[in-house]
Order: structure tokens, then C-alpha cells, then sequence
């Protein structure tokens, strides 16, 4: 592992003005380091300064509830949300999600934007023999190698990469219609909607996210409708310490036993969070019923381009959304 100055941030400005100082431009961000640092070790990314953000004084750890929604600090770790009988009654898949994800010693770790911000578990891409394109190099050799944990959904925007987005949380965050702060040096905020921050990589940009020299500040959840359940389902190789093969988050919005409204989103199948916009519209308007979940679990991965090594993965995820489908309704 290359040589690298630590250093500690006491505010998001002084953060990226460190990060952005770094000789040759490999400054880093540094929360609970369980994504980062196995990268650095692997020699998977580089870095010549770490920044710790873990005490920076304007971002918080702090989870708040209240009528007008839900704010999440991007300094809360897993644990935190895991851990928060408000969040389950603001919503049920939260929890769920954090609570299915990696093992209590990372949960007690691991950040909510380090989460949303971690690198693709794909074989090649963190394996320092390959240089794949994701890293600049020229061709994705998962598209014709080991690819049983990618991609059934093909990316869009002509991107060859088909690793899929690894967060148990940013399914959720796209369910629920969050919106994350993004803050500059300068103090400049953006607010992107979760599912415009989730965006396939492209030629220009090979990162995951629409991330810039930002910190990624807050989580904030809007007010959920009455009538509202959500939840959270994951199928994965074990019960701890995995990854999503396949995962949903589901919120319907139920009134007098007629499903209103619904947003369903596939994780582990996706280089984003996966919308399954043409299932959602067959359960709008309609009456729970096992035909009703078949029928838009089927529509859900109709249009899946399995790779050679990956078609388990569709009636895997169809299984899973009409389980959770009907769960929800129970
Ligand atoms: C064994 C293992 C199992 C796992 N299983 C799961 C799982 O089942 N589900 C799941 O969802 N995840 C899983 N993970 C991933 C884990 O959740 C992430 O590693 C963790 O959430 C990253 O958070 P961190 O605070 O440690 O981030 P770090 O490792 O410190 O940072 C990760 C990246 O995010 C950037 N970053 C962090 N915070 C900010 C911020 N606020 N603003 C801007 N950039 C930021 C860093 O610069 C870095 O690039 C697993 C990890 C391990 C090691
Ligand atoms: S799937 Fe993406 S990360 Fe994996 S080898 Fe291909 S380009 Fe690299």
C-alpha cells in the first residue's frame, strides 16, 4: 500500500479544500474507511491524502423524525439507522435494509454516504490484474467472464460496465423519493433527487453517482403519505455478511383495500437502483390479489438481458417481488 498523509477535517470546507490540495490529485474522503481502505489496500484506487470527515462539526450523525419527513446525516452509520424505532415507523424498509446489510462490526462503522458512495463489488474492478474500463481502461471483461453477480438490466448511454449498484440503502432512498444534500467548499448546497445521484457510468465520467467535488451532507425524506407500507427484501448467498443478488425495495399506498399509488425498486440487478416503472402502473388503480402480484412481478423483469452466467437472477428477483408484494398486503 502506497504511503499517504492522514489528515482531520473540522468542516466540510476545510474537507474538500484538503482533499482538492492533494499533490497529485488523489485526495480522499475518509468516513469509516470499510469501503476506502480495502480499495487502497487492494491498489484499486490510489490515494496520497486521507481526509477524515468523522468529526467534521457541520455534518451530522443525527437521524431526525418529525411531520415533515425524515432527515438522515450522512455521518450516521448503519447501525444508527438499523438501530431506530422512528425511522421503522416513518418506513418499515429503511431499517429492514440497514439492518440485512454486511455484519455488526461494519454496521458500527460504516457511514450512510460512505453506503450510497461505495465502489461496485465486481471481480475485475477490484482485482489490481485487471484495468478494466470502469478504472479508464478499454473493455469490461465481465461482459464475457465471470459474470453471475452482475447485471440483468443493460446499461444505458452506451456504457459496457454491467456491475450492478451494491447498496442495500439506495433502493430504499429511490422508494421513498429522497433527496440528498450535496455541499461544495465554498459552501454552495445542490439537492439531487436520490434517483438522479444513482446514474450509470459514462465515458466522460466513470464513477457511479453525479457526485462532483462534493460532500454529500444529508439524507432528507419527504412526509409519507396515509395508507402508505413499505418494505424491504433481499435475496442474497447468506444470510450476513452478503451482498444483494437480488433485493426490492416496495411502497404501496393502500386505501379501502385499493393500492392508490406504488413505486417498486430492484436492487443487485442494475448499475442504478431499478425502477419498475411498467409493474408499478399494472398495481396502480387495483385490488390486492396473488394474480395482481404475479402479473406485475412478471412485467417487473420482462425486459431483463441476462448475461451468460446470470439468468438465475430473474426469477430470482421475480420470487422476491411477489413475495414481498404480497407481505405488504397481508
Ligand atoms: C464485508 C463487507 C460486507 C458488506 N456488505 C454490505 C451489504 O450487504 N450491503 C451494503 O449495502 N453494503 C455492504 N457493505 C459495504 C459497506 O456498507 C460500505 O463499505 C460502507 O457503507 C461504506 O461506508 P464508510 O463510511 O465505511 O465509507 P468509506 O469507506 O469511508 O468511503 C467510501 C467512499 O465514499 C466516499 N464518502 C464517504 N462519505 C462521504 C460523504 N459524506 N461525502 C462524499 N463522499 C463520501 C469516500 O471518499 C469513499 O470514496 C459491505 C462491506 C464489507 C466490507
Ligand atoms: S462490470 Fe464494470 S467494474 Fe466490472 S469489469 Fe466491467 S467495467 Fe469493470
Amino acid at each position: 500500500m502506497k504511503p499517504f498523509g492522514y489528515y482531520r477535517a473540522a468542516s466540510t470546507s476545510e474537507a474538500l479544500k484538503l482533499a482538492g490540495a492533494a499533490p497529485d490529485g488523489t485526495g480522499r474522503l475518509l468516513a469509516g474507511g470499510t469501503d476506502l481502505i480495502p480499495l487502497l489496500k487492494d491498489r484499486v484506487v490510489e490515494a496520497d491524502r486521507l481526509v477524515d470527515i468523522k468529526r467534521i462539526g457541520d455534518v451530522d450523525r443525527i437521524v431526525t423524525v418529525s411531520e415533515q419527513g425524515a432527515v438522515i446525516g450522512a455521518l450516521a452509520t448503519l447501525a444508527d439507522v438499523a438501530g431506530d424505532v422512528r425511522l421503522d415507523v416513518y418506513a418499515r424498509m429503511l431499517g429492514q435494509a440497514a439492518r440485512s446489510a454486511a455484519t455488526p462490526q461494519i454496521r458500527a462503522m460504516a457511514t450512510v454516504g460512505g453506503n450510497l458512495l461505495q465502489r461496485p463489488r465486481c471481480w475485475y474492478f477490484r482485482n489490481d490484474a485487471f484495468h478494466c474500463w470502469l478504472e479508464g481502461g478499454e473493455d469490461c471483461p465481465a461482459r464475457t467472464g465471470q459474470n453471475q453477480l452482475h447485471a440483468i438490466f443493460p446499461g444505458g448511454d452506451g456504457t459496457p460496465c454491467c456491475a450492478v449498484q451494491p447498496s442495500d440503502l439506495a433502493p430504499c432512498l429511490v422508494a421513498l423519493e429522497a433527496e440528498l444534500v450535496l455541499r461544495t467548499a465554498n459552501g454552495d448546497e445542490r439537492v439531487v433527487a436520490a434517483e438522479a445521484f444513482f446514474r450509470l457510468p459514462t465515458d466522460e465520467r466513470r464513477t457511479e453517482t453525479v457526485l462532483r467535488n462534493e460532500l454529500l451532507t444529508a439524507v432528507r425524506l419527504p412526509p409519507l403519505p396515509t395508507g402508505t407500507r413499505t418494505a424491504y427484501a433481499k435475496a442474497a448467498s447468506r444470510k450476513t455478511w452478503s451482498f444483494a443478488l437480488a433485493s426490492i425495495a416496495a411502497r404501496l399506498e393502500i386505501h379501502d383495500g385499493r393500492i392508490d399509488d406504488a413505486r417498486l425498486v430492484l436492487g443487485g440487478v442494475a448499475g442504478v437502483p431499478w425502477r419498475a416503472r411498467a409493474a408499478e402502473a399494472i398495481l396502480r388503480g387495483d385490488t390486492p390479489s396473488d394474480a395482481l402480484f404475479v402479473r406485475a412481478a412478471r412485467r417487473a423483469l420482462a425486459d431483463a438481458q441476462p448475461l451468460a452466467h446470470n439468468r438465475y437472477k430473474v426469477p430470482l428477483a421475480r420470487g422476491l417481488l411477489e413475495r414481498t408484494l404480497r407481505d405488504l398486503c397481508a
